[in-house]
């Protein structure tokens, strides 16, 4: 984005209107006569803490239904959000929101290992689905979104918030014109550590997509693609571990390395014990990052010529959700197809197969 919307932007995100002139606009597309109808499914941590509050301060969707397991949880979110009893499913009874004109789409909010199922139910009653990062446990389950998607004629887009953001894509936007020369090196890792070890729930379970690579790899997996525009040609991996009593089924911290076809080769790791948050990409004449590269907010661009772009002051979920809203209005593209979620997914599943076999894997 040029220097001047950039300003605009981040002024008129000071003002409060967080989600009227999204990035990537150039003008503010108009307000719908009606607003995306959005239902969350799992009420766990992400969508009661980001997504329900991010809903609150999207100008093209809104949050309207729920869908859970825990009735306990149904009177506070029915009291917090006007949700009516009539936009209340659970996850045995959801078929039945396809007769409700009010949802639109079904966000998939469950343990990875889940995404899959409660996608496809959500596509086959004829709802949008926005599915949660990482899209799935492999590329079988993936497809079966995708296919399930198209099959009833609706659009999927998985939750990668850092595409929507703004810095990251500006950073990604230099490949284009590289200001800084042709890329040399990159450095991606994320991963979360300094607040203890985490909870012995399902990001402790193999078959949920526990685990440093599926839960927080995504990241710089996803990060050094979007901000190099290439793909993947191979991959190394490696697992450290220094709770093997705790870690028994999971990964904890793993490195690896993406090789691109140009020779170009990104230098990765993430953690769920370790703290790292940097993508950075040197190039000939310079280098720029992304420093944190995927906190909820303060994340913050810097390059070699001294220019630092400051966080933004919106919440990231908004911007996705009003994103992927504008698309489903018809008016601009899917960011995050179901096809740039699986990628990840079949390189998650390569760099396992490389920490096992200790050789390099081609894709
Ligand atoms: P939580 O453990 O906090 O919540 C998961 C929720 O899923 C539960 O509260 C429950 O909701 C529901 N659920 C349904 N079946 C199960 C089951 N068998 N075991 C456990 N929970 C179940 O997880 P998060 O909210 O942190 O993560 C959910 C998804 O969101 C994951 O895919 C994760 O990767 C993604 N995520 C994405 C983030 C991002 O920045 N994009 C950040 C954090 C998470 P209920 O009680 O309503 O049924």
């Amino acid at each position: 984005m040029p220097d001047n919307s950039r300003r605009q932007f981040l002024s008129l995100l000071s003002a409060g209107f967080a989600a009227s002139a999204l990035p990537g606009w150039a003008t503010t597309p108009p307000l719908p006569a009606r607003k995306i109808g959005v239902a969350l499914l799992g009420l766990g941590g992400y969508s009661s803490n980001l997504l329900a509050p991010a809903l609150e301060h999207t100008r093209y969707c809104e949050l309207r239904g729920i869908v859970t397991g825990s009735q306990e949880k149904i009177p506070r979110w029915q009291a917090r959000y006007a949700i009516p009893d009539t936009n209340v499913y659970s996850y045995d009874d959801m078929h039945r929101i396809a007769d409700n004109p009010d949802i639109d789409v079904v966000y998939v909010v469950v343990p990875t290992g889940l995404h899959m199922h409660y996608a496809v139910k959500a596509a086959n009653a004829g709802k949008h689905v926005w599915c949660e990062k990482p899209m799935a446990m492999n590329t079988s389950e993936c497809q079966a979104i995708i296919e399930a998607c198209k099959k009833n004629g609706v659009k999927l887009s998985v939750g990668y918030r850092m595409q929507h953001e703004p810095n990251t894509q500006l950073m990604a936007g230099y490949t284009k014109n590289q200001p800084f020369g042709p890329i040399k090196a990159v450095s991606s890792f994320a991963g979360y550590g300094g607040n203890g070890l985490p909870a012995n729930n399902w990001r402790m379970k193999k078959n949920m997509g526990g685990g440093a690579l599926y839960d927080m790899g995504v990241y710089p997996i996803n990060g050094a693609r979007f901000i190099t525009g290439l793909e993947p040609v191979a991959v190394t991996g490696r697992h450290e571990k220094t709770h093997a009593d705790i870690f028994t089924e999971v990964d904890e911290t793993t490195y690896f390395t993406l090789e691109f076809a140009n020779g170009l080769v990104a230098d990765c790791g993430t953690s769920v014990v370790k703290s790292f948050n940097r993508l950075r990409v040197d190039c000939e004449d310079g280098w720029y990052e992304l420093s944190p590269m995927q906190s909820y907010s303060g994340v913050t661009a810097t390059n070699s010529n001294g220019q630092r772009f400051g966080a933004i002051s919106g919440m990231q979920q908004t911007l996705q959700m009003d994103n992927d809203a504008l698309a489903l209005l018809g008016q601009g593209p899917i960011r995050v197809p179901g096809e740039e979620g699986m990628k990840d997914i079949q390189l998650v599943n390569a760099i396992f197969q490389s920490a096992s076999s200790g050789q390099k894997v081609t894709l």
